[in-house]
C-alpha cells in the first residue's frame, strides 16, 4: 500500500505516552490486577498497542470504513446476490427495545409479541410462495437447501423408498445446489442446458429414474432466464416418484407474479437477506426460510411455531422431524427486518419490486448488447449475462474489465460464473436503482469497451485509483495478511 490515498496507519502515529482517554481520579480503593483476574489470564508482557489520541483513533477507523464498498456507498450490480437498498426503517424496527433486548431463553408467555411477528411472517411467506407450511430456522440460503433436502430424504425413508440416492441439478443452477445435495448425502446428477440456456427436457428424461430423490431448480436460472418448461419438468420428476425443489433465493424476479407452490414444487427456500432486504455480506447473519407442501410437514425441523387458544408456542412433539437445524428459532433480527419490509411494501409494493427488477435488467442488457456479446438473446428476468469474448480476442480479460470498473466507483458484477458461458459477466442491477445510476454504469461499461479497442493497457493495468491495486488472487485467498506488520 504505497499510494497517495493511503493515510498513515495507527502504529506509525504512535507517540510514547500519548493517551486516547481522560478519566477522573479514582475515588475508591484500587484493586490490584491479581485480585480482579485469575493469574493465568494476566498478560505477562506489555501489549504492543499504539499510543494515540482519541481523535487519531476516530480518524483511523473512519478512514478504514471509507475503504469499503457497500450498497449504501455505491452501485453494486453483483449478479445473483441482489445487492439492493435495505430500507433504514427495517433497522429502526429491529432496534425497538422490546424486540432487540429479548433473550432467546425467555419463557414463552413473556415473548408472545415476538412469536406473533414470526408466526405472521411465516403466514406471509406461505402466501407469497404458495406453500402449506414454512420454517424460519435456516440461517442462509444454502442452509435452507440442505434443510429441504434432509426433509426430502426423511420423506423417502419414511416411505421405505431408500434407493432414491440421486439429486438432479441443472448446469445452470446456483453453485450451492450441488454442494448442498452432496452434504445431504446424495449423489448429484447434472442435466445440461439447451441452446436457449434452459434445462434440456430430453436430457432430463434420460437421467430421471427410480433413484431420483429430487430435482433442484434455480429459477430464474443463473443466466437470469425463466425456465419455460417447469410444468413439464414437474410432471417428469413427479411421475418418477421424485420431489421438486425450488431455489427461490432470487425471488425478486417472480415475487407477486408467480408462485413455486402453483408450479408444482414441493419445497422452496427463500433468501430473506436478498429479496426481503436483510443486510448481507461480510458473513453476517442471514435467513433462509423453507416452505413445504403438506406431505412434507411431518419432517419440518423442530420446534415448529404453533398458535392455539392460549397464544403462540413452540411445539417439540414431532416424532418424524429431521431435528433442530439452528439454535433457538432462526436469526430473529433478520426476520424482523424482512417482516417490516413485507408490511411496509404491501402487495402492490411487492409487485413493483419484480416489475422494476426485471425492467432494469432488460434495459441494461439491451443498451449494453452492442458493446459486449450477448450469449442468450431473449428477455431476462432480474439479471442477465454478457460475455467478454470479443474483448478477450483483443487481449483484455473479463477480470481486467471488472477491475477497471473499480476506477469508476462501482462494485464489479459477478464474473466467470455461470461456467457454461465463456468470459461470463453476470449483472444484476436490482429494482432500487434510479435510471440515472443505471445510465452512468452503462456509460462506464461502454467507455471500457472503447478503451479495450483503443488503449487496452488502461484496462489491463486497472484499478488505478484504489488503495490496493491488483492482488495476487491465489496468495490473497490462501495466505491473507490480516494484521498490520511493523
Ligand atoms: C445466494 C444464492 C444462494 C445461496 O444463499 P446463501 O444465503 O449465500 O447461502 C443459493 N441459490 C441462489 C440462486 C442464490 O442466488
Amino acid at each position: 500500500m504505497n499510494n497517495q490515498q493511503d493515510q498513515a496507519l495507527i502504529f506509525e502515529l504512535s507517540k510514547q505516552g500519548r493517551v486516547g482517554y481522560s478519566l477522573p481520579e479514582l475515588e475508591v480503593e484500587e484493586l490490584s490486577l491479581a485480585e480482579l483476574i485469575p493469574s493465568d489470564y494476566i498478560r505477562r508482557e506489555e501489549a504492543e498497542l499504539p499510543e494515540v489520541s482519541e481523535l487519531d483513533i476516530m480518524r483511523h477507523y473512519t478512514a478504514l470504513s471509507k475503504r469499503n464498498h457497500g450498497v449504501d456507498s455505491g452501485f453494486y450490480p453483483l449478479g445473483s446476490c441482489t445487492m439492493k437498498y435495505n430500507p433504514k426503517i427495517n433497522e429502526n424496527v429491529a432496534r425497538i427495545a422490546g424486540l432487540a433486548h429479548l433473550h432467546p431463553l425467555q419463557e414463552e408467555e413473556t415473548v408472545q409479541g415476538a412469536m406473533e411477528l414470526l408466526f405472521d411472517l411465516q403466514e406471509h411467506l406461505k402466501e407469497i410462495t404458495g406453500m402449506d407450511e414454512v420454517t424460519l430456522q435456516p440461517a442462509a440460503g444454502a442452509h435452507g437447501e440442505w434443510t429441504g433436502l434432509m426433509m426430502i430424504r426423511a420423506y423417502h425413508e419414511a416411505n421405505n423408498d431408500t434407493k432414491r440416492t440421486k439429486v438432479i441439478v441443472p448446469d445452470s443452477a446456483h453453485g450451492t445446489n450441488p454442494a448442498s445435495a452432496t452434504v445431504a448425502g446424495f449423489e448429484t446428477i447434472t442435466v445440461k442446458s439447451d441452446e436457449n440456456g434452459l434445462v434440456d427436457l430430453e436430457d432430463l428424461k434420460r437421467v430421471v429414474d427410480e433413484h431420483t430423490a429430487a430435482l433442484m431448480l434455480t429459477n430464474p436460472n443463473t443466466l437470469g432466464l425463466f425456465e419455460a418448461h417447469i410444468l413439464e419438468m414437474a410432471q417428469i420428476v413427479h411421475d418418477a416418484g421424485g420431489k421438486l425443489y425450488y431455489d427461490g433465493a432470487n425471488l425478486n424476479a417472480v415475487l407477486s407474479k408467480a408462485r413455486p407452490g402453483d408450479m408444482g414444487f414441493d419445497v422452496v427456500h427463500l433468501n430473506l437477506h436478498k429479496t426481503f432486504t436483510g443486510p448481507h455480506g461480510g458473513g453476517g447473519p442471514g435467513s433462509g426460510p423453507v416452505g413445504v407442501k403438506a406431505d412434507l410437514i411431518p419432517y419440518l425441523p423442530k420446534p415448529v411455531l404453533v398458535k392455539n387458544d392460549e397464544g403462540y408456542h413452540f411445539d417439540y412433539n414431532l416424532p418424524q422431524s429431521i431435528g433442530r437445524v439452528k439454535p433457538y428459532y432462526g436469526n430473529f433480527g433478520i426476520n424482523v427486518r424482512a417482516y417490516t419490509y413485507i408490511r411496509t411494501m404491501g402487495p402492490d409494493g411487492l409487485k413493483n419490486v419484480t416489475e422494476f427488477a426485471v425492467l432494469n435488467a432488460n434495459y441494461m442488457m439491451r443498451r449494453l448488447a452492442p458493446y459486449y456479446d450477448l450469449p442468450f438473446d431473449q428477455h431476462c428476468k432480474h439479471e442477465f449475462v454478457l460475455s467478454g469474448k470479443r474483448q478477450k480476442k483483443l487481449g483484455v480479460r473479463t477480470l481486467d474489465i471488472a477491475k477497471r470498473l473499480l476506477d469508476f466507483g462501482y462494485h464489479p458484477p459477478t464474473i466467470y460464473f455461470p461456467l457454461n458461458v465463456e468470459e461470463c459477466i453476470m449483472i444484476e442491477p436490482t429494482e432500487t436503482e434510479s435510471k440515472e445510476t443505471l445510465d452512468s454504469f452503462i456509460d462506464a461499461m461502454i467507455q471500457i469497451a472503447r478503451e479495450v479497442e483503443e488503449t487496452p493497457e488502461i484496462v489491463q493495468e486497472a484499478p488505478h485509483t484504489t488503495v490496493v491495486k491488483r492482488l495476487d488472487e491465489t496468495t490473497a485467498a490462501r495466505k491473507p495478511i490480516l494484521r498490520y506488520q511493523r
